[in-house]
Formats: C-alpha cells, sequence, structure tokens
C-alpha cells in the first residue's frame, strides 16, 4: 500500500498523509487536533496511528496544532531547526527530529528527502515520499518555479502542487496593497497560471497525475483553478487524457491517491 490523502489544502489550514502497511507520516498540522481527528476517522485511523509528523514551515496554517499534538500524543517530529526557532508555540514540544534539505531519510518502508522552496518563511521545504520505485511529492508555498522543486517532482507517480490564486481576483479583491504584493512575489504563493506552467514541465519530465492544493479562499475557487490549468494545458498541446487531474478539498478528506495497492 502507498497512499496520498489531503485531510485539508488551503490557505487556511494545511495536512496531508502519507500511508504505507506499515507507516502512517504526516505532512503540516495547520488544522486543529480535533479536525485532524475528524478527518482520519473517515479512514479508520487517528492520531494515534500517526509515526511521524513532517513539517514544511512554521507558517500557522501549517503548525496550528503542533504544540497541541506535543502535549496530547508522543510523535516524533522532524523538523528544520530555523523552522523550529520560528515557531511561536513550542512550550510543549520537548524534543525534535532535526532534518536538512537534498538528504535522505529512511523512515520504516519509506525514504523521505526534503527540498527547498522559495516562499518567505525560515526554511521552507516540500518533500520527496519514495517507496520502492514509486514516489509522492508535496510542494505547496512556493512564490516561483524553482529547479529544485521542479527536479524534485520529477518522474513521480503523483504531486501535490500549489494553485494559490487567480491573478484578477488577486488584483480586485480587497487585500492591502503590501498583502497583493507579498502574495504575488518570488517568495510567496504560485498562481493558477504559473501552477499550469510547472506541470506542463513536469509532463515533460513523466510526472502525470497531480492534485492541486493550497488553493486561497478568497483569490481562487476550485472550478476557476482546475479550468485555467485545463486551457493553458491544452494551449500547450497537451492532451488532457495523458494526465490525471483533481482538486484538494479546502476543509475536509479529499479522494484518496492510490499509488500502489
Ligand atoms: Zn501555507
Ligand atoms: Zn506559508
Amino acid at each position: 500500500m502507498f497512499n496520498f490523502h489531503s485531510l485539508s489544502s488551503s490557505s487556511s489550514g494545511n495536512c496531508y498523509l502519507i500511508e504505507t502497511n506499515e507507516t502512517k507520516i504526516l505532512v503540516d498540522v495547520g488544522i486543529t487536533v480535533k479536525k485532524i481527528n475528524t478527518e482520519l476517522e473517515k479512514i479508520n485511523l487517528s492520531l494515534n496511528n500517526i509515526d511521524a509528523l513532517f513539517i514544511t514551515h512554521e507558517h500557522s496554517d501549517h503548525c496550528k496544532s503542533l504544540n497541541n499534538i506535543a502535549k496530547l500524543y508522543n510523535i516524533p517530529i522532524f523538523i528544520n531547526k530555523p523552522t523550529f526557532n520560528a515557531l511561536k508555540d513550542k512550550n510543549n514540544i520537548e524534543q525534535v527530529n532535526y532534518i536538512k534539505s537534498n538528504e535522505e531519510y529512511i523512515f520504516h518502508d519509506l525514504n523521505i528527502k526534503p527540498f527547498d522552496i522559495p516562499h518567505d518563511a525560515a526554511q521552507p521545504f516540500g518533500y520527496t515520499f519514495k517507496k520502492g520505485s514509486k514516489k509522492i511529492s508535496i510542494a505547496t508555498d512556493m512564490g516561483t518555479i524553482s529547479q529544485e522543486a521542479l527536479k524534485a517532482l520529477s518522474n513521480n507517480n503523483f504531486a501535490l502542487i500549489e494553485s494559490n490564486y487567480d491573478i484578477n481576483m488577486l488584483n480586485a479583491g480587497k487585500y492591502p496593497y503590501y498583502i497583493k504584493k507579498r502574495i504575488a512575489s518570488n517568495y510567496g504563493h504560485l498562481s493558477n497560471n504559473q501552477c499550469s506552467e510547472m506541470i506542463a514541465q513536469l509532463i515533460q519530465k513523466n510526472t502525470t497525475n497531480f492534485m492541486l492544493g493550497h488553493l486561497s479562499v478568497n483569490n481562487n475557487f476550485p472550478e476557476l483553478a482546475m479550468e485555467t490549468i485545463k486551457s493553458e494545458l491544452i494551449t500547450n498541446k497537451i492532451n488532457l487524457k495523458d494526465i490525471q487531474l483533481s482538486v484538494a478539498s479546502n476543509n475536509c478528506l479529499s479522494n484518496n491517491i492510490i499509488i500502489e495497492k
């Protein structure tokens, strides 16, 4: 078994599960403990079954319940040092395991490799999970399409990629100018157009199964993200029949992605 589940994916809370027969790993815990358990229960799991937490960066939509989980559960936390230092709520966290980008970590039957992403946090990571020859990657919160992320997401069986905002909705929306500038900057988030550009490049590099994630609740909506990406891929002469495309729900469990039964 090698599965991916998105428990929640948006600018207001992110939490993902990588599951094998032997190992259950959560990437980010940006929703409440109660919500994590509610979503895990839908697939007959709870936080008691989780073997490890891997953290991408310190923003609260990724770390909201980390301190509470440390208080209530005894789950090993894997995080890089600058991110741990930047965490605001950590008084219950007694011990963490420091990890570095581009190093491979073997955890039970998984090979886990963090990679750097361009975002305005202490040291933001994306992750690749490898089981045998199968690979799953997660890359959200990226201001631009970096070579590191492209490399990490190449030759994957599945990739969750950020499709954060529609540029017209962002420009016309009510956010203050400095926030709009931050979101659209090279250290902010990936727009629907940038996401489609990244997907088009990845298709050339043997990754064809994508889930759009981390959609902004205010500057995007699932149908718009999907339509923008599909139409740009068609313009790029990509046959949509050759790829799989889905959108992560912003507040509950999404369709299971089964890489290996
Ligand atoms: Zn985020
Ligand atoms: Zn962030």
